[in-house]
């Protein structure tokens, strides 16, 4: 479970929006502004009361959807990266070499499109070849990569049938063991396919459309005939998906199923075929996280025409790809998932799209060498000692709580003592030794990097579980809660302004990354993860009754942001951002409480004013609106300013206000909600 900055580099989907974005600066009119006043008190809109001059000033660049710290510290960090690749070019050897030639390589737009469609018509040939069900069925085997990850990233989204997650067993913590995971659609989730509302009718038809111009671009017959075929058969697939909230309810996914209990339970496909062309042919166990789906997709396999799927996999290796392929087609790629769905009037510059193809294959070789020249050995120690405040705050609230039984209390108190803290980069980077990268050639570069990293993560299931890995980079502006490593990765990437500064006073420091560190550290006792042990076992280690405090608790948190409703005919979803929401609310309360031991009796009103203002300007955003509808039906965090909301919850904030009855956010004292 990821702090929140939308800037997941590993999801194509959301990589293609990252690099995308923008239209006019929605001022996020919330959508209850007919109640709240124009100029907001701190008790009505907390995060306008705060924010109102930045968000008065603030101007969305036009190729992105979003401006926030987050993305403040993102495009200082992709001007670093590109400074530093530039720097090293001249004369690098080994890793950096590959570093740099696969970045001059995928820069050099010229010389792609030189190549014209040659490269792609290399991928495409064996597609069209294909005579029967059982060659469809080894090249859907061929396609699948290690490109999900339910649980620490919360990755769901890949345009392959299905994806692939690597990682120890639900009920198996020595062993690493594949999940395979629901894929197939090219629309960000089944709701864009199924929801039945004009806004939804009208993307599935441009969608459509950009299906049928991007093979029309790649050269292929038929264009709209077949661009029909694969939007007949994703809808198909959607209705076979789990929904945004099955996906993170971890007991529906815990299926252990053998490599027999396919053909069993998932009929229509030749599974053993399909695995051994996956790389999974020797498995014997798996995890199918989403059965529906998979029981869905083998059934297609077996009914649809072979026309379909073919259209699908040459659409789909087409839409991918588009990072190395000629202008006219990666246009068309970002003016459907840039403009249409994200609002991005322009398309990010060159370099920015060739910075995050290197984040995608060789995220640490770029890593280390980000680390070696903005990490400062100081902010790591600083940041430590922080860590360690909260985690000390954290054992104080678990005894404190007056609901919880001593046995589940322990059981508590041993997750905090084995947890892993990584803070800035991780003890072993990644190598690339095996990994060829071969200057003017964009598409093999890109193939063979996706590729090898599925190597990498699949060679995994025969190696021990490594609780230190870690599963961010370092130069992400984000951090992770990892349940069944019970680790947590705070990258050197957000350790830095606005969010952090050794020379910030504590108040801000613990407002901003002090809460993002409890969030993560919170993470480990949210509904999701609290069904983990010490051991990273996915096990019931609560009594009956504390279950049910923890259980009552959370549907009132549900329903306090099932409330909030950031358009009039678009509610955030409680349930989908449970586990976020309850690490906000834990994660805040721990932090605030590790500032006040440090104050040592010296606080004051004031202190708490500064603590909860750093808080409210660390989450400062605004977000165009269709990136911002996009977020609340498939994120699983709330939107950032509904987060800010969050300190109506704590009594210290009503104090440091002088927030009353009346006022938008007040909330009686035995409304607000006290988990951890
Ligand atoms: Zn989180």
């Amino acid at each position: 479970m990821q702090v929140a900055h939308p800037t997941a580099r590993l999801n194509p989907l959301k990589a293609a929006i990252r690099v995308a974005v923008c239209g006019a600066a929605l001022a996020l009119a919330p959508a209850w502004a007919d109640t709240a006043p124009a100029a907001a008190s701190a008790g009505d809109d907390f995060f306008t009361y705060v924010n109102a001059d930045w968000l008065k000033s603030v101007q969305i660049p036009a190729d992105r959807s979003n401006w926030s710290n987050g993305a403040e510290m993102t495009e200082l960090n992709n001007q670093r990266l590109k400074q530093l690749i530039e720097a090293s070019a001249k004369g690098a050897s080994g890793e950096v070499k590959k570093v740099t030639d696969f970045y001059s390589t995928s820069l050099d737009e010229a010389a792609i499109e030189g190549k014209g469609l040659a490269p792609l018509q290399q991928v495409l040939a064996p597609i069209a070849a294909l005579k029967d069900k059982q060659q469809l069925t080894k090249a859907l085997g061929a396609s699948v990569r290690v490109d999900v990850d339910p649980l620490n990233a919360t990755n769901f989204f890949t345009e392959n049938i299905f994806g692939i997650w690597v990682a120890q067993g639900f009920t198996d913590p020595t062993h690493n063991t594949p999940y395979l995971l629901q894929g197939g659609l090219g629309l960000p989730d089944r709701a864009y396919y199924l929801d039945q509302n004009a806004r939804m009718a009208e993307l599935r038809s441009k969608y459509q459309a950009h299906i049928a111009a991007t093979f029309k671009l790649a050269g292929m017959d038929h264009a709209e005939e077949r661009a029909a075929r694969v939007f007949a058969l994703e809808s198909k697939i959607a209705q076979t998906h789990g929904t945004r909230e099955d996906s993170a309810d971890v007991l529906k996914a815990n299926n252990n199923w053998t490599a027999a209990d396919f053909a069993k339970n998932a009929p229509g496909m030749d599974w053993k075929l399909f695995m051994q062309s996956a790389g999974l042919g020797k498995q014997q166990t798996f995890i199918a996280y989403h059965p529906s789906a998979i029981k869905g997709a083998a059934a297609l396999v077996g009914s649809e025409s072979l026309e379909s799927w073919k259209d699908f996999l040459a659409f789909h290796t087409i839409n991918h790809l588009h990072s190395a392929e000629p202008k006219a087609l990666a246009d068309e790629h970002f003016d459907f998932y840039g403009r249409t769905l994200s609002g991005t009037p322009q398309q990010s510059l060159r370099w920015k799209r060739s910075l995050a193809a290197i984040d995608d294959a060789m995220p640490d070789a770029l890593g280390k060498m980000y680390v070696e020249k903005y990490f400062p050995a100081s902010s790591k120690q600083y940041v430590q000692e922080m860590v360690s405040n909260i985690i000390a705050s954290f054992h104080k609230r678990i005894d404190q709580l007056d609901w919880m039984a001593p046995a589940t209390r322990k059981e508590a108190h041993a997750k905090l003592d084995t947890l892993y803290v990584g803070v800035g980069y991780p003890e072993k980077w990644a190598r690339y030794d095996d990994l060829k990268v071969v200057q003017g050639d964009a598409m093999g570069n890109l193939l063979r990097a996706e590729k090898f990293h599925t190597q990498q993560e699949l060679a995994k299931l025969s190696q021990p579980v490594d609780r230190t890995e870690w599963c961010m980079p370092a130069q992400l502006v984000n951090a992770v809660n990892m349940p069944m490593q019970n680790a947590i990765n705070f990258p050197a990437a957000i350790l830095q302004k606005p969010d952090f500064d050794p020379s910030f006073s504590d108040a801000v420091n613990y407002g901003a990354i002090g809460a993002v560190i409890g969030h993560e550290i919170s993470h480990s006792f949210d509904d999701q993860g609290s069904q983990f042990d010490a051991k990273g076992l996915l096990r019931d280690w609560w009594t009956k009754e504390d279950g049910e405090h923890f259980k009552k608790a959370s549907a009132v948190l549900v329903a306090q942001y099932s409330a909030y409703k950031p358009f009039p005919d678009l509610a955030i979803n409680g349930q989908q951002t449970l586990s976020e929401n309850l690490a906000d609310l834990a994660g805040l309360a721990a932090a605030y409480d590790a500032y006040k031991a440090k104050l040592n009796g010296k606080d004051s009103a004031e202190a708490d004013r500064e603590f909860f203002t750093g808080y409210a300007q660390s989450w400062r955003t605004v977000m165009r609106e269709p990136a911002l509808r996009q977020r609340v039906l498939t994120d699983g965090h709330s939107p950032a300013q509904w987060r800010t909301y969050t300190v109506r919850n704590l009594d210290a904030w009503y104090k440091a206000f002088d927030v009353q009855p009346g006022q938008w956010l007040y909330l009686k004292p035995e409304e607000r909600v006290r988990v951890w």
